[in-house]
């Protein structure tokens, strides 16, 4: 018999960690079958504890823009440490990385710096309702912006996995102003903006939906979330915690620019990326409505260790990297051949398929054509998804393991990791189950 340290470490796991994992999604529970307990990961590959190689479209959920052990974040961070992990104090670093955040991106004039995406989302709805002095915000179906409370309705993916309407332990009246709309309904917008506009604090969207998979808000969707939000005098939200750093060096919001000159959330939730794999996220927006944040104003937030040094050394390396010029083309164009293979693999197979990305972020889709919402993109057939992600991980390439996620493509990523990926792909989809 041979030994399977995965299933061994995750029955040991399981005795300590409720579900073996510490975060749901890594449980495997959607597709079936054994979490992969990570070893070591180098580049765009990463090792599990039987010693097997997987090209990672993973990257910690997208943080790792750069691939794994990037020798110029390692140096950072190495020399961060050596300086001490946490002080309690301000540093310069903070201000570094406040300021390269605010130099990519127009629409943040100040932010503040915090640990996760959950958290900064919670941060910024404070603050919304603080500025505006209002109660109601708006959410979509599908979407999600960490686990907060008022947040966690039809929040998608984890939650879309085990099928949790909402999460227990949150009682009605605390989600009580959370209004949750479908994606790219203009008409349902508008009805709600028509009720509860003199009411509604801010609305927050992923604008490119990573929590339902790979779903993007059209333009003339996202131009009435713009025209009502300052019609109405709410805020409107940009949760980039993916998207941002990831999509373009401007986030979503400059992706949305391009076809809306002069476009601009009033707020924007960062993480992931700017942290480049350390606990790290922020939001930030326009001065007079940071300004209302204590110190200064009314609206409370506090962290042990946000703008952490070791943390913020690693995500300034990383914005560097980035930031140079043509990283975003190549990266958008080696993602792009992924698709691109991966549909031609599938009109070979004779599989109905369908894919898009941005920057460095995609979706696909076993449907014949992209789902515009959250209801779509439940129409995949699940048993045919959960085919093609273990005929994928038993060839060595690691994808979402549940159908409601987005993948990430980093720059280490080379042409013949797609080319392998695709190899892969066409293999497995010859033996997907019948529609
Ligand atoms: C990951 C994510 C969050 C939550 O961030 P955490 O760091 O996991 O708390 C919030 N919003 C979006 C869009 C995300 O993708």
């Amino acid at each position: 018999m041979t030994i399977d340290r995965n299933l061994d470490l995750f029955e040991r796991a399981k005795r300590s960690i409720p579900g073996g994992v510490n975060s749901p999604v890594r449980a495997f529970r959607a597709v079936g079958g054994t979490p992969r307990f990570v070893q070591r990961a180098q580049g765009a590959y990463f090792w599990d504890a039987n010693g097997q190689r997987y090209i990672d479209y993973i990257g910690s959920w997208g943080p790792m823009i750069l691939g794994h052990g990037h020798p110029a974040v390692l140096e950072a961070v190495q020399k961060a440490a050596l300086d001490g992990f946490s002080y309690g104090a301000p540093t310069e670093r903070e201000v570094q990385l406040a300021e390269a955040i605010i130099a990519a991106v127009p629409s943040i004039e100040m932010l503040r710096l915090v640990s996760s995406g959950t958290e900064a989302a919670m941060s910024a709805i404070r603050l919304a309702r603080g500025a505006t002095g209002r109660p109601k915000i708006i959410k979509f179906e599908g979407c999600y912006h960490g686990h907060a409370d008022a947040l966690l309705v039809k929040a998608g993916s984890g939650l879309a996995t085990f099928g949790y309407p909402t999460s227990a332990g949150v009682p009605p009246e605390v989600v009580q102003h959370t209004l949750v709309l479908p994606f790219n309904d203009v008409a349902a917008l508008e009805a709600a903006f028509a009720e509860h506009g003199a009411q509604m604090a801010a609305l927050m969207i992923e604008p490119i939906a990573g929590n339902m998979n790979f779903v993007r808000a059209t333009v003339p969707f996202m131009r009435r979330c713009r025209e009502l939000c300052s019609q109405h005098g709410a805020l409107l939200v940009f949760d980039e915690v993916m998207t941002g750093f990831r999509v373009a060096l401007g986030g979503a919001q400059s992706v949305y620019a391009r076809h809306m000159p002069g476009f601009e959330p009033d707020m924007t939730v960062l993480g992931k990326v700017i942290g480049g794999g350390m606990p790290l996220a922020a939001f930030g927006g326009k001065r007079a409505v940071m300004e209302q944040l204590a110190p200064l104003g009314p609206v409370y937030q506090a962290g042990t260790l946000s703008g952490n040094p070791v943390a913020t050394a690693c995500g300034l390396a990383t914005l560097q990297e980035i930031s140079r010029p043509g990283y975003f083309d190549a990266l958008g164009a080696r993602t792009r051949s992924l698709i691109s293979g991966l549909q031609g693999a599938a009109a070979q197979a004779g599989v109905p398929f369908c894919g898009d990305s941005e920057g460095g972020m995609f979706g696909f889709f076993l449907l014949p054509q992209l789902p515009p919402n959250y209801t779509d993109v439940m129409k995949t057939n699940g048993a045919r998804f959960n085919a093609l992600f273990h005929g994928l991980l038993r060839r060595g390439v690691y994808t979402a393991p549940a159908l409601y996620e987005a993948g990430f493509v980093s720059s280490a990523h080379s042409a013949d990791d797609i080319a392998a990926t695709v190899q892969a792909a066409a293999e497995a989809m010859a033996g997907l189950p019948e529609a």
